[in-house]
């Protein structure tokens, strides 16, 4: 008897297919979903490396083609493919598909199997949200889940390094320009499990920031998180207004390559340089940023590696070595 899990699965794999099927063949598909992704500049060839799909815009379309291919209403409900709305007063319930009208990025696990989908809306209207994702379910563990990682895990291993972007588009912009170490958070705040994932490839992480400083200040508290697994994080932040899809659709291959080769920082250092700015003179603030610092460093497991750090930061920010290690040393009795 198969589990549930497994159905579960099964049904997402089965929606996955359809929808790929609806963008490329269906007249709605090809005129509203296909025609999105062209403008947005994405190739064929890239649309079907990551099975991307359009979900037709009506109630039930594809609840109802499940649904006859011999799917349970079950497992439609519990991946939240389909919204099941109970029934009153003896009316019968009804049916909907969660993603009507999006267009469709399926998620695959590390081994390629369908977790879940992110859909995005083609209206503009602002009280729609930009993107549904799948609800949490047995299969689907939000916090677990890096998008494009199956994609990706051989380049990782193989450049040895992996970028970490915000979002579906930055991953597979950046296939397109002939960069596959790539993942996506997808807008949610770093956690310890998505790191572990990257973890097992390889010790290196580049965050890769959209240009918006609320990006930026947000995106700077998961880092600690990365240091904690002793990895080494460096950081490249794009001009304002820009996110790795918009600058890599805006330069050629080898631009793109050079700009993130160049514009990579070590972590620690950005962070000092970025605090700094917003402390300027104001000794209180200082006060405040140097403990900052001295507890992302105290998270680095490497007591040779923290050195070097405290020494770099003690000349950037004017502070002498005594104060700083003095400070290390009460957070890492603190942290164990
Ligand atoms: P696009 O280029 O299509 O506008 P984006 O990826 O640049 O999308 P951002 O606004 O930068 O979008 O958001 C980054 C990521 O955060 C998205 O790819 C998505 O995974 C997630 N996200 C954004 N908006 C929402 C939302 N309203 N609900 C859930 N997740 C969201
Ligand atoms: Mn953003
Ligand atoms: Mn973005
Ligand atoms: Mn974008």
């Amino acid at each position: 008897q198969m589990n549930e899990r497994e159905s579960m699965f099964l049904v997402s794999k089965f929606a996955k297919d359809y929808f790929h099927e609806i963008l490329l063949e269906n007249e709605q598909g090809k005129a509203i979903g296909l025609s999105y992704f062209k403008e947005r500049g994405f190739r064929e060839d890239t649309i079907k490396k990551f099975d991307l799909g359009y979900c037709l815009d009506e109630w039930d379309a594809f609840t109802k083609e499940a649904l006859a291919k011999g799917y349970d209403l079950k497992y439609l409900d519990k991946t939240g493919l389909t919204i099941v709305r109970e029934g009153q007063d003896g009316r019968g319930g009804k049916q909907f598909d969660r993603f009507k009208g999006r267009v469709m990025f399926p998620i695959h696990s590390m081994s390629g199997r369908i977790l879940g989908f992110g859909g995005r809306t083609l209206s503009s209207d602002k009280k729609t949200a930009k993107y549904v994702n799948s609800p949490e379910s047995d299969i689907y563990h939000k916090s677990k889940i890096l998008y494009g990682i199956y994609h990706a895990k051989k380049e990782i291993a193989k450049q040895d390094n992996c970028f970490l972007v915000e979002g579906y588009t930055d991953v597979i912009s950046f296939h397109q320009s002939g960069i596959e170490n790539v993942v996506a958070s997808s807008g949610t705040a770093l956690t310890p499990d998505q790191i572990r994932l990257v973890n097992r490839l390889t010790k290196n992480i580049t965050v890769l920031f959209d240009g918006d400083a609320a990006g930026v200040r947000a995106s700077i508290r998961g880092i600690d998180l990365i240091l904690e697994q002793g990895m080494n994080v460096k950081v490249v932040a794009f001009p304002e207004g820009e996110d790795p899809d918009s600058f890599a659709k805006k330069h050629s291959d080898a631009e793109l390559r050079d700009y993130l080769e160049n514009s990579a920082q070590d972590f620690i250092n950005f962070k000092v340089s970025l605090l700094m700015q917003d402390a300027k003179n104001d000794p209180v603030k200082k006060a405040g940023l140097i403990r900052d610092i001295v507890t992302s460093i105290s998270k680095i497991p490497d007591s040779i590696q923290r050195e070097v750090y405290v020494q770099e930061c003690s000349r950037i920010m004017d502070i002498s070595e005594r104060v700083l290690f003095s400070e290390l040393a009460q957070l890492i009795s603190k942290n164990t």
